[in-house]
């Protein structure tokens, strides 16, 4: 069955086979047995309908994505992700008020089949049983392309084996998350995990990194940019994660711009190294002198 996907807006995650169109109508000799439209953002939904519309006279059309509420079945890897990108389980135990992830796909989670892949995008791969994670471990240890946990580490589930893990596949990157007080404490902990097994601390490379959620109400940029020092001092590359993106570039706020600053390696990778010289000497975390 030739099945045309048509996604509103290119991401780096976007699949780019024959069979995919980007924001566009169909062309005169356009044909499929069904034309699926993948929303992955909430904005995008009634330009999605819109797209529908175009497509309609080609082939039904069906309009799914996360944007939409859609749970989520079994992972086809290609389909709607580039190849490489993986999903092997849905849903979340966690409820994060900030986070659609549980609300969508549940609270309970659903272990998928392992397919190929090295970009783990699951939502949060420990919460899964002991036996999926070995599957998924085995899985990337299998890819010629070293793993990404671009989907997060959740920093209270992470121990010294997940760090015996990592340190064996050689990740390109893994991120963990400091979004609310309560993540620090884990957060200080699982850096200091992997600190003994040697993917963080001077001289290591940015290859661990950590979401840092910004731009929430009552948020302000002082507070935020305290969050992501901290994160910096823990040898960890912090990354800023705009709530509400879109709305603060209508209102037009400084957030945009300020995420900007927090966002980009380089100027990242500066900020760490000053917030690293200002702590040496003084350091508490790792008792450096
Ligand atoms: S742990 Fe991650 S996926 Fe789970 S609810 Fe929180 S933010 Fe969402």
């Amino acid at each position: 069955m030739k099945i045309i996907r048509v996604f509103p807006r290119k991401t780096k995650a976007t699949p780019d086979d024959k069979n995919v169109r980007i924001n566009c109508g169909p062309e005169l000799w356009d044909e499929a047995d069904e034309v699926h439209v993948s929303v992955a953002f909430t904005y995008d939904l009634s330009h999605a309908e819109w797209l529908a519309e175009q497509w309609k006279h080609v082939a039904p059309v069906k309009i799914g994505g996360p944007a939409t509420g859609d749970k989520g079945g079994e992972f086809t890897p290609g389909m709607y992700l580039k190849p490489g990108y993986v999903v092997t389980s849905r849903g979340c135990p966690n409820s994060c008020w900030f986070c659609d992830a549980w609300k969508r796909e549940g609270r309970t989670i659903r272990e998928l089949e392992v397919k190929d892949g090295y970009n783990i995008l699951d939502n949060n791969i420990l919460a899964c049983s002991p036996e999926h994670q070995e599957k998924v471990f085995k899985m990337l240890e299998r890819q010629k392309e070293k793993a990404m946990f671009t989907g997060g580490l959740e920093a209270a589930r992470f121990m010294e084996y997940h760090a015996e893990v990592l340190q064996q596949l050689k990740p390109q990157t893994f991120a963990f998350a400091y979004d609310e007080p309560s993540d620090w404490a884990p957060l200080v902990n699982a850096s200091q995990i992997c600190r003994e097994f040697g993917l963080v601390g001077p001289g290591i490379g940015h290859t661990c990194r950590a979401y840092v959620l910004v731009g929430y109400p009552k948020d302000t940029m002082q507070a935020a940019e305290e969050r992501l020092k901290a994160v910096c001092s823990l040898y960890i590359m912090p990354e800023a994660m705009l709530y509400e993106k879109e709305k603060h570039r209508k209102a037009n706020d400084g957030w945009v711009g300020f995420q900007k600053q927090w966002i980009h390696p380089v100027l990242v990778g500066r900020k760490m190294k000053e917030v690293q010289c200002q702590k040496r000497g003084e350091c508490e975390i790792w008792g450096e002198k």
